[in-house]
């Protein structure tokens, strides 16, 4: 409970306001304020906020950004005409190739000196470069926090965060970084490490730091569930558990269940718009974050019938910094259904995030670990590769197939493939050097292929 951690009072009502609106200058607590209270509203005024927002991102576009200005000419599209979320249909989608051709044309040149530059190696292969602005990081933070408060994460109470050790790495380096860990009482634990000793200690450390949140990759997670039940390590009550990254299965969620108790919230996030979805505490579906993002699920050009599966196409609201308006980020979702969740919010939802799957690969002794362990290594030397693909064989052969860029040294994609290798257990994994990666069926990227154990 709040009230008996005087330190994430402290955190929430002074340390942390001071570094995000001081140090930072960012206003997120403001803005976090406003989305806690925004959810409760009914679906109309919800509908209606989204609307004045996608207009005001319309005209700054139309106004400032080269590339919507000739797109929005040539659809005859008014931004202050615009009356319903409907209309944004009368756009073309933006897809990655679109964005990576048209870079410059995307960006608003009076704010690029400021904005935050990102780069995605994602599950559909190759890197793919993005930024936003200031104002846009914060919407993203307020937005996260309040997705993962309904799962009981809590600024500054302690969280346990048992992730890919790429990308924990990856945040540590900068004084910044360390500082803001420390005061935010986060902790982080290399979740690809799955051997017994690895799984052991993670468990000796939750019953150590009594976290009060877990926020996880999933499949990881529940390899450390099923330890835990299986020899009988269990010493705390329920901890709340974030899933993110990958989709959550039904067997992983029950045994996450089984060793942590029934608080497992499913999120769906992505770095180019930060949280998209999350699940409320009815578990039933993942509510859309409406009041910063229009996300459609498109089948065949319309909108997707409840129930039906289409590709998801995103709106941020709030990149003015590089709009992305109707952004499709190669993830599927089942459209949800029309009435309101029984929560009361009147956020929308979607039944179910897919196409965010990796194949799980198969290390030395046959132990399961995670595909997006590959994206999550490629990303730590994104300049290195153009694109690439990892095929385990049936025979446990793997193969990193490297499309290289021209910074990439011999050594460096070796590199890759080590690090690969360690997270198999010592696996060998072979480097191919490749001119280009061959689509699957439907033209599908496929980044990591695990052919059936022969
Ligand atoms: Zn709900």
């Amino acid at each position: 409970m709040i009230a008996a951690d005087p330190y994430g009072s402290l955190f929430r009502g002074a340390l942390w306001p001071a570094w995000e609106g001081g140090l930072r200058g960012r206003p997120t607590l403001p803005l976090w304020r406003e989305a806690e209270r925004r959810q409760w509203w009914s679906r109309e005024r919800l509908q209606a906020f989204q609307l004045r927002e996608l207009r005001a991102l319309l005209a700054h576009a139309a106004a400032r950004v080269p590339y919507y200005r000739a797109l929005l000419a040539e659809a005859a599209l008014d931004p202050a005409q615009i009356t319903s979320v409907a209309d944004l249909a009368r756009l073309p989608r933006l897809t990655k190739t679109l964005v990576r051709e048209h870079y410059d044309a995307l960006v608003d040149p009076l704010t690029a000196a400021t904005h935050v530059k990102k780069k995605t190696s994602g599950s559909s292969g190759k890197p793919f470069a993005f930024e936003y602005d200031q104002q846009s990081e914060a919407w993203r933070q307020a937005i996260r926090l309040r997705g993962w408060g309904w799962a009981g994460y809590r600024a500054g109470a302690r969280t346990l965060y048992y992730w890919g050790a790429p990308v924990a790495l990856h945040g540590v380096s900068g004084v910044k970084t360390r500082v803001d860990r420390a005061i935010r009482r986060e902790t982080y634990l290399d979740c690809l490490a799955q051997d017994d000793a690895s799984l052991a200690r993670a468990a000796r450390v939750i019953t150590e730091t009594e976290p009060t949140c877990i926020v996880t990759w999933p499949i990881a997670m529940a390899g450390l569930a099923r330890f835990v039940t299986a020899h009988r390590l269990r010493t705390w009550g329920t901890i709340p558990v974030v899933c993110g990254a990958e989709a959550l299965t039904a067997r992983d969620r029950e045994s996450i269940e089984r060793a942590f108790g029934a608080a497992v919230y499913e999120t769906y996030g992505a770095r180019e718009t930060m949280l998209l979805a999350a699940e409320c505490e009815r578990h039933d579906g993942l509510h859309t974050m409406d009041d910063a993002q229009v996300v459609e699920v498109v089948k065949d050009g319309r909108p997707a019938l409840p129930g039906e599966v289409g590709e998801v196409l995103v709106t941020d609201l709030h990149n003015l910094g590089m709009p992305l308006i109707r952004y499709e980020n190669g993830d599927l979702a089942m459209a949800g259904p029309d009435e309101p969740c029984a929560c009361g919010r009147g956020l929308g939802r979607v039944a179910r995030v897919m196409g965010r799957q990796s194949d799980t690969l198969r290390g030395a002794r046959g132990e399961p670990v995670p595909g997006i362990l590959v994206h999550a290594l490629v990303a730590t030397h994104d300049q290195l590769v153009l694109d690439y693909q990892l095929v385990q064989r049936a025979s446990g052969e793997v193969v990193l197939r490297v499309v290289p860029s021209s910074d990439a040294d011999g050594p460096g994609v070796e590199r890759i493939a080590a690090d690969v290798a360690r997270y198999l257990g010592g696996l060998p994994v072979r480097v191919e050097r490749v001119a280009s990666i061959e689509r699957g069926p439907g033209g599908k990227h496929r980044s990591v292929i695990v052919e059936p154990a022969g």
